[in-house]
C-alpha cells in the first residue's frame, strides 16, 4: 500500500459533516442493567495485562496460562503462554456441562422457509460426530481444511469440529468462483474440502459442488471432498475422493473427548475481503482470539445468555461470521438466529419477519444493508413488531450519519443504542466501538477504543494529532486477537502492517480517521481512497455521506479520478431511492449543489453518474478501485471477490448509453 503524499487529512481536511452535534446518551435503565460499566476503562488503563488475564479467565483452560503476553518477537505476539485450551470445548461442551444443554444455541432459518432448532446438547452431538468423522479420514492437528458452504448448520458444525481437532480451517465464501476457491485451497495446501451439493440463493437452488470439482482438479493436496446434501442437486461424483456427510458423519459416535492445544495453536486462516487488492491469508490462533471475541461480544452487545436472542446477519465466509456468529456468541452461550438466505427473499420484509418471529433482541448488520433498507422504504419495517430489539450494531464500512439516524428511528424506535464497531479481519475482534449503557453515541462515529485496546490517530510522522485533527489510524498496543501473520508470507505481513510506522512499532490499519472536537474517532475510509483536489484532502466518506443525506439518494460511492487541472476530480456514482426515479440533468445538478452546500464548493463532484448498482464485495463493501477504473476509462481490474460479477457490465453499459 502506498501512503498518500502529505498529511492524510489534517489541517485542510473539510470537516463540516463531522461537526455532528446530535448525541445520544444511554438511558438510565439500560445503564443500570448493562454488562459494561464505566469502571472497565479505568481497570484496563490501570493494568492492561491483568485486565486481559481476567477476561481470559472467563474461558475454560485445560492448563492455566502462566504469562499473559510475550511481545519480545514483535510483530509476532504470543498471548497466554503455557495455557492449553480447546476452542470448541469452550463454545459447546462447557455449556452442556454447566446444565444448559437444553438451551437453544441456534434458531436456523432456511431461505425456503424450512427451520431447525439446535440446542447446545444437539450441537455437542453434531460437533462430536463431525470431529470423529474428520479424525477417521486421518486428519491430524495442524492439517488445513477448506470450508466452502452456504449458511447451513453443518457449516458451523464443520468449523467447530476443525477447532476441536486443532485443524486450522479456511472458510471461503460460497459465492466465490472456482478460481477463488482454487487459489485459497492451494495457498493453504488443504487436505480436505467440506461443501454442499448446492445452495439457495434468491429463491432458487444453485449448484455449488461443480466449483469444488474444478478447484480440486488442479490441487493435489486435497484427498477428500465431504459433501452435505442441501438442495438435492445432481452432482458429479469421484469415487474414493468424494464422501457424503450423511454417510460418513451420521454413522459416527456422539462421544468425542476434546484435546487441549497450546494457546497459540492456529485456529484459522481467513482471506481478507480484497476491497483494496489481492486478499491476504490472515492467521488467527486460539486462546487470545477466543478471549477477545468473547469479551467484545459480551460487552459491546450486552449479551445476556438467559434472555437475549442475538442475530448477526453476516456470512461465515467473512470474519464477522467467524467472530460474531461462531466463536464469540457460542463461547458466551448465546441463543442466536442463523439465516441462510438473502434479505429480500421472498419479500423485502424478511429480516423484520424473522426479528418478530424469534423475538430478536440484538441485531448486528452492515451499513450497505441499512442503506438498502432505506431504499426499500421505512413502511416495510413498520409492518412488523420490532419491540424486542434492544441493541443494534453496524460493521464493515463507515456508517453515514443519515443511515445511522434511519436505523435508530425505523428499526430501533428511537430507543435502542447503536454500536458502530470498527475492526478488521486482521484484528480478529472489535477494537473501536461505543459500549451500550456507558457511551453517549454520535451518529456516524465509532467513538473510541474499547477498554484494553490502544488506538490513536497520528500524523505522517507518527505523532498523535490533537482534537479536531485527522490522519492515520494506528493500534499502538498488541491485543489478544491480533493476527499472527499472513499465511506463508512473512515479508508481506511486515510490509503491509508494520513498515509504515516501524520506528514507533505501531500497527497501521490502512484507514484514515479523525478526532472531533470532543476527541471521538470518525473513520474516513481507506487512506488509499482519500482524494486530493487542488491540494485539499477530501475523504470519500464525507462526500458519500453528503450525497446520502439528500432525500433522493439511496447509496453513493465516490472516487478521485485523475484530473489535468485539479490533480484529482471527484466522481460520484449514485443509486437513487425507489421513489426518486428521475435521474436527469436537473437532478444531478441538484445533487452537485447539495454537496457544495453541505461540505463546500471544493467538494462539488466533477461528475455524478446515476447507476442501478454498485460493485461490492460479498461482505457488502464498495470496491472503489473498480469505480476508479471506470472513472479513468481503464480496463476494470480484478473482480474475483465481487458479490455479483455482472455489476460492472451493468454500470459500464449504463454509462455508455448515457454518454
Ligand atoms: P482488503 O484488506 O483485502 O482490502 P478489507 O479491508 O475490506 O479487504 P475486511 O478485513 O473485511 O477486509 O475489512 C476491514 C475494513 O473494513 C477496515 O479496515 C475498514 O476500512 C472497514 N470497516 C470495518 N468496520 C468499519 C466501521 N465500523 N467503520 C468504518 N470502517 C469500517
Ligand atoms: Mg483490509
Amino acid at each position: 500500500m502506498t501512503p498518500p503524499s502529505g498529511d492524510a487529512g489534517s489541517s485542510n481536511t473539510l470537516d463540516n459533516l463531522l461537526t455532528e452535534s446530535r448525541t445520544f446518551p444511554p438511558s438510565a435503565e439500560f445503564a443500570a442493567e448493562a454488562n459494561a460499566k464505566p469502571a472497565l476503562y479505568e481497570q484496563a488503563a490501570a493494568d492492561r495485562e491483568a485486565f486481559w488475564a481476567e477476561q481470559a479467565e472467563q474461558l475454560h483452560w485445560h492448563t492455566p496460562f502462566t504469562k499473559v503476553l510475550d511481545w519480545t518477537d514483535a510483530p509476532f505476539a504470543k498471548w497466554f503462554l503455557g495455557g492449553r485450551i480447546n476452542v470448541a470445548y469452550n463454545c459447546v461442551d462447557r455449556h452442556v456441562a454447566s446444565g444448559h444443554g437444553e438451551q437453544v444455541a441456534i434458531h436456523w432459518e432456511g431461505e425456503p422457509g424450512d427451520t431447525r432448532t439446535i440446542t447446545y446438547a444437539n450441537l455437542k452431538d453434531e460437533v462430536s460426530k463431525a470431529a470423529n468423522a474428520l479424525a477417521s479420514l486421518g486428519l491430524v492437528a495442524g492439517d488445513r481444511v477448506a470450508i466452502y458452504m452456504p449458511m447451513v448448520p453443518e457449516a458451523i458444525f464443520a468449523m467447530l469440529a476443525c477447532a476441536r481437532l486443532g485443524l486450522p480451517h479456511s472458510v471461503v465464501f460460497a459465492g466465490f468462483s472456482a478460481e477463488a476457491l482454487r487459489s485459497r485451497i492451494e495457498d493453504a495446501s488443504a487436505r480436505l474440502v467440506i461443501t454442499t451439493d448446492g445452495q439457495y440463493r434468491r429463491g432458487k437452488p444453485a449448484a455449488l459442488k461443480p466449483a469444488v470439482d474444478e478447484a480440486v482438479a488442479s490441487n493435489p493436496s486435497v484427498e477428500h471432498v465431504l459433501v452435505v446434501r442441501r438442495t438435492e442437486s445432481e452432482v458429479d461424483w469421484t469415487d474414493g475422493r468424494d464422501l457424503w456427510w450423511h454417510d460418513l458423519v451420521e454413522a459416527q459416535s456422539t462421544e468425542h473427548t476434546a484435546e487441549a492445544f497450546d494457546a497459540e495453536h492456529p485456529l484459522y486462516i481467513l482471506y481478507t475481503s480484497g476491497t483494496t487488492g489481492k486478499p491476504k491469508g490472515i492467521l488467527h490462533t486460539s486462546g487470545g482470539y477466543l478471549t477477545q471475541a468473547a469479551y467484545t461480544h459480551r460487552n459491546v452487545f450486552d449479551l445476556k445468555p438467559e434472555t437475549d436472542v442475538y442475530w448477526c446477519t453476516a456470512d461465515i465466509g467473512w470474519v464477522t461470521g467467524h467472530s460474531y456468529i461462531v466463536y464469540g456468541p457460542l463461547a458466551n452461550r448465546a441463543t442466536q438466529v442463523v439465516y441462510e438466505g438473502t434479505p429480500n427473499t421472498p419479500h423485502e420484509g424478511r429480516h423484520w419477519e424473522i426479528v418478530q418471529k424469534y423475538g430478536v433482541s440484538i441485531y448486528y448488520t452492515a451499513p450497505t444493508l441499512i442503506r438498502t433498507f432505506m431504499k426499500w422504504g421505512a413502511d416495510i419495517p413498520a409492518k412488523y413488531d420490532l419491540s424486542s430489539l434492544r441493541v443494534l450494531g453496524s460493521v464493515g464500512e463507515p456508517i453515514n450519519p443519515e443511515a445511522w439516524m434511519w436505523y435508530r428511528e425505523h428499526v430501533g424506535a428511537n430507543r435502542t443504542p447503536i454500536v458502530d464497531t470498527w475492526w478488521q479481519t486482521e484484528t480478529g475482534a472489535i477494537m473501536i466501538s461505543p459500549l451500550p449503557g456507558v457511551t453517549s453515541t454520535k451518529p456516524g462515529s465509532a467513538m473510541g477504543p474499547l477498554p484494553g485496546i490502544g488506538a490513536k490517530v497520528v500524523d505522517e510522522a507518527g505523532n498523535e494529532v490533537g482534537k479536531g485533527g485527522g490522519g492515520y489510524l494506528v493500534l499502538d498496543q498488541p491485543w489478544p486477537s491480533m493476527l499472527r501473520g499472513i499465511w506463508g508470507d512473512e515479508a508481506r505481513f511486515r510490509e503491509t502492517y508494520w513498515s509504515r510506522f516501524e520506528s514507533q512499532g505501531f500497527y497501521f490499519a490502512g484507514d484514515g480517521a479523525k478526532y472531533d472536537t470532543d476527541g471521538a474517532i470518525w473513520l474516513l475510509g481507506r487512506v488509499d481512497d482519500v482524494m486530493n483536489v487542488s491540494g485539499h484532502r477530501i475523504s470519500t466518506t464525507e462526500v458519500e455521506s453528503a450525497l446520502v443525506s439528500h432525500p433522493t439518494v439511496a447509496e453513493a460511492a465516490v472516487v478521485g479520478a485523475a484530473d489535468p487541472t485539479t490533480g484529482q476530480g471527484i466522481v460520484a456514482f449514485v443509486i437513487l431511492r425507489g421513489d426518486a426515479v428521475d435521474g436527469g440533468d436537473a437532478a444531478v445538478q441538484a445533487l452537485r449543489n447539495h454537496v457544495a452546500k453541505e461540505i463546500g464548493p471544493i467538494a462539488k463532484p466533477r461528475q455524478i453518474m446515476v447507476v442501478p448498482e454498485l460493485p461490492k464485495t460479498r461482505s457488502g463493501k464498495i470496491m472503489r478501485r473498480l469505480l476508479r477504473d471506470v472513472a479513468e476509462n481503464r480496463q476494470v481490474g480484478d473482480v474475483t471477490t465481487l458479490a455479483d460479477s455482472t455489476v460492472m457490465n451493468l454500470i459500464s453499459a449504463g454509462l455508455q448509453k448515457g454518454s
